[in-house]
């Protein structure tokens, strides 16, 4: 909000709901399950799907959770679950105020305890202050699990055998130890007094649901109790967002999917977009929403509505988006002066802005904020940037690193991001190397194996 903002917050929006963990910990299942059980309780269409996220409201989480969410304690709408889990680096997706997701599920696999992506996951949220809750996931294998979807998780757990709790401590204390190396306070979440300091964790099921009314409650209770300030908006006045995709649609053109976490967007709106090389000013053609399921026909997958107001996920199709990045802010215009909104989205980018150096790597991220975690895990280890940009790695990005005289400059590094075909060609006639992972440390690592082995043939 800038110091002119005199408007009067008149509407609480639902907070903002990111799910991540490492690969194969049950993000995906975790959300299905949320969503199956929203469609199962609660009357037809109390979900509304929206682009890259779903809205569960109040009283279908107070039908999923019983006893444990009692509407009436509550003023906020409900949760905007992000539902991009694949797409990790979402996470570091920004809001004016600093992450996009106001409240963050860490989902750990019992079995397998914390895992790189895990520790990347729980990278992000402690330098973007997000707080969250752990997702004790697949309670269900524990052998001898004796299962009851209808208590709360912690009454569940303490009917459990006692050769049963014994094997799921080890696991969950694990968790609690690993959260502890990290520097930080946590416990069964039953025994959390105050989930501002303490982090919780909530054994849950994505199989069989156990644990998921738990899971909503409490972050229905953490948001409700220590971010509803944040959660109050000008719901009529300019919308404002942050890119999480940019994507060509037939019919449509380039589009970004956007998340609104204030006012509206409507379909006659003048939109400021951060692009490549500086802002976008253009109007949008068109707000589009995901069809109901069954509705969707393959080549209309979308429909055409005059307005959104956050908190929301919708598609924007408006010309000119072409240098659009994933991570970078939307603005709408309206009754504001244009040169104001489009100086507070270059002050928005400059904020992000990656320090680069006359020599050093070439670095290529899917997000703006990826691209901001990857430098600054470049910088703790002392590798100098020449160029970081979003998007796929591209010829240019080819051309760019051939010019460097040193091996080790030669080089690409990429999170979550493709190498265009025609790019890996140029890059072995040039003799450029190319490092790419969905995990910041994994690049890096495998890197500085290069340099060092560079570094010993020279000697
Ligand atoms: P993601 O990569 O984190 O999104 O993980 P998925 O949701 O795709 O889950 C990975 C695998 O674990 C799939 O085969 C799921 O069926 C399985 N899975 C997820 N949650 C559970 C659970 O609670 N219990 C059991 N038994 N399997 C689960």
């Amino acid at each position: 909000m800038s110091d002119t903002d005199t408007r009067d917050p008149t509407s609480l929006r639902t907070p903002i709901v990111a799910v991540l963990g490492h690969v194969d910990h049950g993000k995906t299942s975790l959300l299905d399950k949320i969503r199956g059980s929203a469609v199962i309780e609660g009357e037809a269409g109390a979900i509304t799907q929206h682009i890259g996220a779903t809205a569960v409201p109040l009283d279908v989480i107070s039908e999923i959770a019983g006893e444990l969410v009692d509407p009436d304690d509550f003023d906020l709408p409900g949760l905007l679950f992000i539902d991009t889990p694949g797409h990790h680096s979402f996470t570091t997706l920004r809001s004016r105020g600093g992450a996009l997701a106001d409240i963050a599920i860490l989902v750990v696999d019992v079995n397998d305890g914390f895992q790189p992506q895990t520790l990347e996951a729980l990278d992000i949220l402690k330098r973007s202050q997000t707080p969250f809750i752990v997702a004790a996931n697949k309670i269900d294998t524990v052998p001898g699990w004796n299962p009851n979807e209808d208590s709360p998780i912690n009454a569940t757990y303490d009917a459990q055998s006692d050769r049963v709790r014994q094997t799921l401590d080890t696991s969950l204390y694990e968790i609690i130890g690993n959260l502890s190396d990290e520097g930080l306070s946590a416990d069964l979440y039953w025994r959390v007094q105050n989930f501002q300091r303490n982090i919780g964790v909530v054994p849950v099921s994505a199989m069989t649901g156990e644990g998921v009314p738990d899971l909503l409650a409490v972050m229905m209770g953490l948001s409700q109790r220590y971010m509803k300030e944040e959660m109050e908006i000008d719901v009529a006045g300019p919308g404002v967002g942050t890119v999480l995709e940019v994507k060509e649609e037939k019919g449509f053109g380039t589009t970004i999917d956007t998340v609104l976490y204030d006012g509206t967007i409507r379909a006659d709106d003048e939109l400021v977009v951060g692009g490549m090389n500086e802002p976008i000013v253009t109007d949008v053609r068109a707000i589009l929403q995901p069809r109901p399921l069954a509705e969707i026909r393959t080549e209309n997958r979308f429909e055409k509505v005059d307005s959104v107001s956050a908190a929301a996920g919708v598609k924007v199709a408006a010309p000119d988006l072409a240098d659009a990045m994933a991570g970078a802010p939307v603005r709408v215009v309206r009754n504001r002066d244009r040169q104001e909104v489009i100086g507070e989205v270059e002050a928005e980018l400059a904020d992000i802005a990656v320090d680069t150096a006359d020599n050093g790597v070439v670095v290529k991220a899917d997000t703006l904020g990826s691209l901001e975690a990857m430098a600054d895990a470049l910088e703790e280890a002392e590798v100098p940037i020449v160029r970081a940009e979003v998007g796929d790695i591209a010829p240019r990005d080819i051309s760019v690193a051939s010019t460097a005289d040193e091996h080790k400059e030669r080089t690409i590094l990429g999170f979550n991001v493709d190498v265009l075909s025609d790019a890996e060609q140029r890059a072995e006639i040039d003799d450029v190397r190319l490092f790419t992972d969905d995990v910041i440390y994994q690049v890096i690592d495998e890197y500085e194996t290069f340099v060092e082995e560079m570094e010993r043939a020279q000697q």
